[in-house]
């Protein structure tokens, strides 16, 4: 879990997992959003892909909708996905102010990672999912020093690489966001980048020398990469859940703004995919019941 959290997180996800409560979703992430993305259609939603809502009008304490490259979308209730903690400063003119609001800018610490996926090939199906090594040097990733390491080796999953070939990934957790801004303002973004890929393969390749010259693609996502596809605080995608603290949770919809209404992992910290289903529902459940519908969770 890292240094910063509290153990429970582990406990609990150990506990679902056992427990058959939970799981790895078929096809990881894309898969899991991408069944949701198909039942949505089947159920008569539509979905406009590579738009971004820049505000959420209000009129008389009601949102009228949300707009679109300066044009106004009307809607009838808006459910907000977006990260709460970006939504509340930049989606309303002027920003939420409700006691709520103001404990989640004070309270929210963003967990974040520069995520690291490469394309082997070779056939790691051999080796054990999931694979901690300790560095002999320390990896230097966005002005931290790692000297733990720990891959995700999917050579068993189908469909993650082409035949004989193997998708590794590894998530380098920490704050590095002001250290990658930095670099993209100073122009050094891309060389930093490609000297962490170069610096993660070495050590790959002490460790697992199966790799070594076989390398057919290394990808890095750093914070401003998951800022620029999540628009999230900070492009983090969960909260950090501290030593001690308690599971601070935060409302489904305003107290001031009628017709709104939020979903997503930051309402529960320390969020995650759980949390972001979760919240999902329940947005819907109160949309329900603020329209006299009887909420079906199951069709
Ligand atoms: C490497 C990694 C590993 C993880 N592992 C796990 C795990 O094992 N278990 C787990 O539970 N969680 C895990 N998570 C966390 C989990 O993926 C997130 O908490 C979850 O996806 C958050 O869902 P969400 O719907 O709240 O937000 P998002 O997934 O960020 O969805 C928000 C969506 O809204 C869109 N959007 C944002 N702003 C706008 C706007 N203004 N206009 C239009 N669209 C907008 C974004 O583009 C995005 O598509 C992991 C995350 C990462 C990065």
């Amino acid at each position: 879990m890292g240094p910063e959290n509290n153990a429970s997180g582990m406990i609990f996800t150990l506990a679902t997992l056992v427990s058959g409560d939970g799981g790895y979703p078929e096809g990881g992430s894309l898969g899991m959003a991408n069944r949701m993305a198909k039942r949505f259609a089947v159920l008569g939603g539509t979905i406009h892909y590579g738009k971004k809502v820049s505000k959420v009008p209000v009129q008389n304490g009601t949102a009228s909708g949300v707009l679109v490259d300066g044009e106004e979308i009307p809607a009838d209730a808006v459910i907000i996905t977006q990260d709460t903690r970006v939504a509340i400063d930049e989606l309303f003119d002027p920003p939420l102010r409700e006691p709520w609001a103001k404990k989640m800018r004070a309270r929210v610490k963003p967990l974040l990672a520069t995520f690291i996926g490469v394309g082997v090939e070779a056939d790691l199906s051999a080796l054990p999912e999931s694979l901690t090594f300790v560095t002999d040097e320390p990896l230097r990733c966005g002005g931290l020093s790692i000297s733990t390491i720990t891959i995700n080796n999917y050579a068993s999953y189908k469909g993650y690489a082409p035949a004989g070939c193997t998708a590794i990934t590894s998530g380098i957790i920490g704050d590095s966001y002001d250290f990658w801004k930095a670099c993209r303002e100073k122009g050094t973004y891309e060389a930093e980048k490609q000297k962490l890929a170069e610096a993660f393969l070495r050590i790959l390749a002490e460790k697992l020398p199966q790799t070594a010259g076989k390398i057919a693609v290394c990808d890095i996502a750093t914070p401003l990469t998951y800022e620029r596809y999540l628009h999230s605080y900070k492009g983090s995608w969960m909260s950090i859940m501290e030593k001690g603290s308690r599971m601070e949770t935060y409302p489904s919809k305003p107290e001031s703004i009628k017709n709104v209404y939020f979903a997503g992992q930051r309402l529960f910290i320390p969020g995650g995919l759980p949390v972001a289903a979760e919240t999902g529902r329940k947005a819907v459940q109160y949309l329900c019941r603020d329209t006299g519908t009887v909420f079906q969770g199951k069709i």
